[in-house]
């Protein structure tokens, strides 16, 4: 008989073609995200399960992991105590019965998935039995159903990968279409990184690391294997993070050229020294050391482009003003771009005084202005009859034309996606650009999204700072948290109550900060002036309250979450967080930040209400332990995942398909370094042995970079 030619394959290849896969399965498959080949390569295990020792029954010894086959012949269920309920199923082969338990189990999908005559492989460590004298039984067991149809052996003698797998999809079958599409088309992926990086980190081929993790060998230890730390997972795990450096290094190198030079600065003038004797306090070390890296960029004839991580209180603002006054010297304009009216309204408030003492002119511009005012300061920006520009995301709309814009800086940065931090980029000129984050993103979050800029850490807080205690009051308790608002307000001090929602809109139980103001003033606090404020007040009585708590003529601010970012009240002393189960961790440490400004002690009391969820209850409870913003938004990180964390859906995140950000840190550093340093020699990816890295670059980041319009 001829050979058959040997059929060609291709990464192109339709899934529904592979063995095993028709239209229906391609479907559940797409469900899990599987559309290509190229998807089915890079869905990796999350788990393994050893099956490398098989026994039989009568071999098995105490604490030895092993997997053994035989037959489920009893399956029962028996009651302990009053509420507790253990599952036993004897298991049987040729040598002798074992039984497998579980203490935590939901029974009817148990019995269902395991009737009696039912042919199992169960992996596991038998112990003796605690309650039967020397008895060996084996409890929480992986176990699985073998219905082997003809030629097929059982998986036993190997590592077995588990993957996540759906709803219509059994694992054994997803195993088998990924094995084959490994088997098959694995060896057809073209090596992406670099010979050296491979030589340099001793990394197994792009191909052979993804037969490893599908398909591995008896050898490996499964406990690298289920922490990502075989060379083969390492090597992918760098490879994902290097995809995005290496976008981020492009993008840094590039960025300045076709953006064309930029404006170098004369700095440390003397409006600079001016203000800084008008200021009431003497700068931090951080603070002077910030400048100084500022200022270092500010003289280059090349844009700026810096991030500034600072905790909540930690002086960015004054910060900010010096650069932007730095630009003023210059005799070029400067924006000063914040997520919310109310903090452009206090940003303005504050700056306004000085500088009017310093002869600058200063505007403001939100979406609330009315037309005609909005009109005439458009004007005059554009002939550049002003200064400085305070303004919300209005500033990057159109209309909004600068004469000379030399410095853009943008405050709570993490609350804009990347294409609005580079749209005030955009507007006139080559601006030098800084950016402030007051929500600590956690170092590697920071490393992947940020990686183009320079970072500066603002990392001391100005003296006197006192820790603010944080508290958690479950509802029935609610009214001694307020008790201890009375007792501030007694010392002269002020709160801030802040509320999730401003109307009863969804859920009827949500507190409202209208009942809430209503009960404070009304039946706990008559002789208090207890204030509300929120979004949807017009910006001159926003502002009206806003002066008149600073004076200490409100004594509390009840408020939606409005006053989340920014809002700098150095009295105020007491927070008290309605509904504090609904936040987001960030946004409680936020919150929690707009006190403990001044030199008096502060708390933090958050109100949770009956049904907490576990998530919920790890929140409150994290946030109590640590006045920390960076120990915070790693465990943010932790419990909400990378994608979620920044929130929006511009965030700008590409989708991580095998490293972890917490777990894979280190690989990050070092992917990197590798990029950075291969883009310095390479800068404009042109080398021809870089077009694949450069190909897989662009068709991993897509426009996640905002990449396209420089490449
Ligand atoms: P954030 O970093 O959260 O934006 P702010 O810039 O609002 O913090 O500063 C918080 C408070 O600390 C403000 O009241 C500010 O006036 C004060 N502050 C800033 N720098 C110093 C300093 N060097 N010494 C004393 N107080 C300072
Ligand atoms: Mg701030």
């Amino acid at each position: 008989m001829k050979p058959s030619p040997q059929k060609k394959y291709s990464l192109e290849d339709a899934l529904q073609y592979i063995k095993g896969v028709g239209p229906k399965r391609a479907f559940v498959l797409d469900k899990l995200g599987i559309k290509s080949i190229e998807d089915c390569l890079f869905f990796l295990p999350f788990r393994y399960e050893d099956r490398t020792l098989v026994k039989k029954i009568a071999d098995l010894v105490p604490g030895e992991r092993v997997t053994f086959t035989g037959e489920i012949v009893v399956a029962d269920t028996q009651r302990i105590g009053r509420r507790k309920k253990i599952l036993e199923i004897q298991i049987e082969d040729e040598t002798g019965t074992i039984p497998a338990k579980w203490f935590r189990f939901r029974e009817l999908y148990m019995v269902e998935k395991y009737p009696i005559g039912a042919r199992v492989i169960v992996s596991g460590k038998p112990e003796i039995s605690r309650y039967q004298g020397k008895r060996l039984e084996v409890t929480h067991p992986d176990m699985e159903v073998i219905s082997l149809k003809e030629n097929e052996t059982p998986e036993i003698g190997k590592l077995i990968p588990v993957y996540h797998s759906t709803e219509g999809l059994h694992l054994k079958t997803l195993r088998g279409i990924l094995s084959r599409v490994v088997e098959t088309h694995a060896n057809l992926l073209q090596e992406i990184l670099p010979d050296e990086i491979i030589r340099r980190h001793q990394f197994p081929s792009r191909s052979e690391a993804l037969k490893q993790v599908h398909l591995p060998t008896n050898d490996l230890p499964v406990k690298d294997l289920d922490h990502f730390r075989t060379p083969a997972q390492k090597r992918l795990i760098f490879e994902e993070f290097f995809l995005i450096q290496v976008g981020l290094a492009f993008k840094k190198k590039l960025v300045p050229k076709t953006k064309g030079p930029g404006r170098a600065m004369k700095t440390r003038g003397p409006l600079i020294g001016k203000f800084i004797k008008l200021l009431k306090f003497e700068l931090t070390q951080a603070q002077k050391r910030i400048l100084g890296e500022i200022m270092d960029d500010l003289e280059q004839d090349k844009p700026m482009n810096r991030l500034i991580q600072g905790d909540v209180g930690s002086g960015k603002t004054v910060v900010a003003l010096i650069c932007l006054l730095t630009a003023v010297e210059n005799k070029t304009q400067c924006a000063l771009m914040v997520p919310t009216e109310i903090l452009a309204e206090q940003h303005f408030l504050n700056i306004k005084p000085h500088c009017e003492a310093l002869g600058v002119s200063i505007e403001l511009v939100t979406s609330a202005l009315p037309a005609k005012e909005k009109k005439r300061i458009q004007q005059n920006i554009q002939e550049g009859n002003v200064d400085i520009v305070i303004g919300t995301h209005a500033l990057i709309q159109k209309g909004i034309e600068f004469k000379n814009l030399g410095l853009a800086v943008i405050d709570e940065q993490h609350r804009f996606g990347v294409l609005q931090r580079e749209a005030i980029g955009k507007k006139g000129g080559h601006p030098h650009i800084l950016v402030m984050t007051a929500t600590p993103i956690p170092r590697s979050l920071a490393l992947t999204l940020y990686g183009e800029m320079d970072v500066s850490f603002l990392d001391e807080f100005p003296p006197g700072r006192q820790p603010i205690a944080t508290r958690i009051f479950y509802e029935p308790k609610r009214d001694q948290a307020y008790a201890l608002l009375r007792a501030e307000a007694e010392q002269g001090r002020q709160a801030f109550v802040v509320c999730p929602l401003i109307e009863e809109s969804e859920t009827l139980d949500l507190k409202t900060a209208i009942e809430v103001q209503e009960y404070l003033q009304n039946q706990l606090f008559p002789d208090l002036k207890i204030q509300l404020i929120h979004g949807k007040m017009k910006k001159e009585e926003r502002q009206q309250i806003m002066t008149d708590f600073l004076a200490k003529k409100i004594d509390v601010l009840v408020a939606t979450t409005v006053i989340e970012v920014g809002i700098d009240v150095p009295n105020a002393t007491l927070m008290i967080i309605e509904h504090a189960e609904r936040f987001g961790l960030s946004q409680l440490h936020q919150l929690r930040g707009r006190v403990g400004r001044g030199q008096h002690a502060s708390q933090c009391l958050l109100i949770a209400y009956s049904s907490v969820s576990e998530d919920g209850k790890a929140r409150l409870e994290a946030i109590q332990k640590s006045n920390d913003g960076f120990v915070i938004a790693e465990e943010d990180l932790k419990i909400r995942g990378p994608g979620d964390f920044m929130g929006t859906r511009q965030s700008g995140m590409p989708i991580l398909r095998v490293a972890n950000l917490i777990r894979d840190i280190k690989i990050l550093e070092s992917a990197r370094k590798e990029a950075f340093s291969l883009l310095d020699r390479d800068p404009g990816l042109k080398d021809p042995q870089h077009q694949n890295l450069r190909q897989a670059m662009q068709s991993y980041l897509g426009d996640k970079l905002n990449l396209m319009n420089i490449i």
